[in-house]
């Protein structure tokens, strides 16, 4: 974009003396991944699409659904209609309020065997998932290569977030060395409230730019563990300064999550769903189609093929990748996937 353009579509940020013009242009060459494009997911990538973060690459392995209207603000109805992927539907959304950045759809699973591609070459990364165990993942990740990451979550009506950068802060591990008892429940238990998914947003996001600005703007980054409960009033923050000694992933540097032992490829995904990910060859969908058409209700689009057979409804991924809704039994998930999609 000219110069001209550039500063005036930008020029209240560029008025904001700690970003300033420098700023709004190391912001434009920034390159920043989202990790799960959920509720936080999604705020995180509206505020830094709109803010002119160059390179966004938004990874997520769903789509799109009624439920997630509530709270997910770049989703329309029309997105759930049509079953899109959420890394598509939000990289369409962008591109209608910002087309002058990149936007990175990935339709994919973050796991220890795609990490090193999907987050290759990026300058922050942001959580936007609902586990720990991809927490770790990118945790480990991210201390390992000296790249800045930043944990957000968001529960019924609470909210934490903490920056790590590597080298310097404390790490997530140092803080949670196990996966913390009452952060276990998800928004599919407790439900969520919209406002604490913004309030967190807003603050991972402005920690990002501060990162991306580099300099100045580094020195203003917050060292703790910050929580608060839109609903209670009640804050929290533990300190993060310095990263914990004997921590196993920053101080003895053992990456057990990169390595990925013994990590199922078959799980439980949110209330009454199971993912199935141990297959590695590509589908077609309009073969499938044509097979799966005597059996129940199928269609497809290019992202997506899904298939109803009472009381199951299958979505197929291009890679081979399932999401089964209407069990929690993995068994019961594996077999009609090995029956109808074939192992
Ligand atoms: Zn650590």
């Amino acid at each position: 974009m000219e110069k001209e353009k550039f500063e005036e579509r930008y020029s209240r940020q560029i008025l904001f003396r700690a970003i300033g013009a420098e700023g709004q242009r190391r912001l434009a060459a920034g390159r920043v991944a989202i990790v799960g494009c959920g509720a936080t997911g999604s705020a995180l990538a509206s505020l830094l699409g709109r803010a002119g973060v160059g390179t966004l690459r938004i990874i997520d392995r769903d789509y799109v659904e009624a439920s997630n209207l509530q709270r997910q603000s770049l989703f329309e109805e029309s997105d759930a209609a049509e079953s899109l992927p959420k890394a598509v539907a939000a990289a369409r959304k962008i591109a209608g309020f910002n087309s002058e950045i990149v936007v990175e759809a990935r339709i994919e699973d973050l796991v220890p065997s795609n990490i090193n591609v999907l987050l290759e070459g990026m300058d922050v990364i942001l959580d936007g998932t609902d586990n720990f165990e991809t927490r770790y993942l990118i945790n480990d990740y991210a201390v390992r290569n000296s790249v800045p990451w930043i944990y957000a979550a968001a529960v019924g009506s609470y909210g934490a977030t903490l920056n790590v950068v590597p080298g310097k802060t404390a790490c997530l591990a140092c803080i949670f060395p196990e996966t913390p008892h009452g952060m276990v429940e998800t928004c599919e238990t407790s439900g969520i409230l919209n406002t604490a998914v913004s309030l967190v947003a807003s603050i991972a996001a402005t920690e990002a730019v501060k990162l991306l600005i580099g300099g100045a703007a580094q020195r203003q980054l917050r060292k703790t563990f910050w929580s608060y409960d839109v609903w209670t009033n009640e804050q929290a923050e533990i300190s993060a300064e310095r990263p914990r000694r004997g921590c196993r992933a920053c101080g003895e540097r053992d990456f057990v999550h990169l390595a990925g032992e013994g990590r199922p490829h078959i799980t439980l995904c949110g209330r009454n769903s199971v993912q199935i990910h141990e297959r590695g060859r590509p589908i077609d969908f309009a073969e499938m189609q044509q097979r799966l058409e005597g059996h129940g209700v199928v269609r497809h689009n290019e992202f997506v093929l899904k298939f109803w057979r009472d009381p199951y409804e299958m979505t197929l991924f291009p890679d081979g990748r399932a999401i089964i809704k209407g069990t929690t039994d993995t068994g019961v998930a594996r077999s009609l996937y090995a029956r109808f999609v074939g192992s």
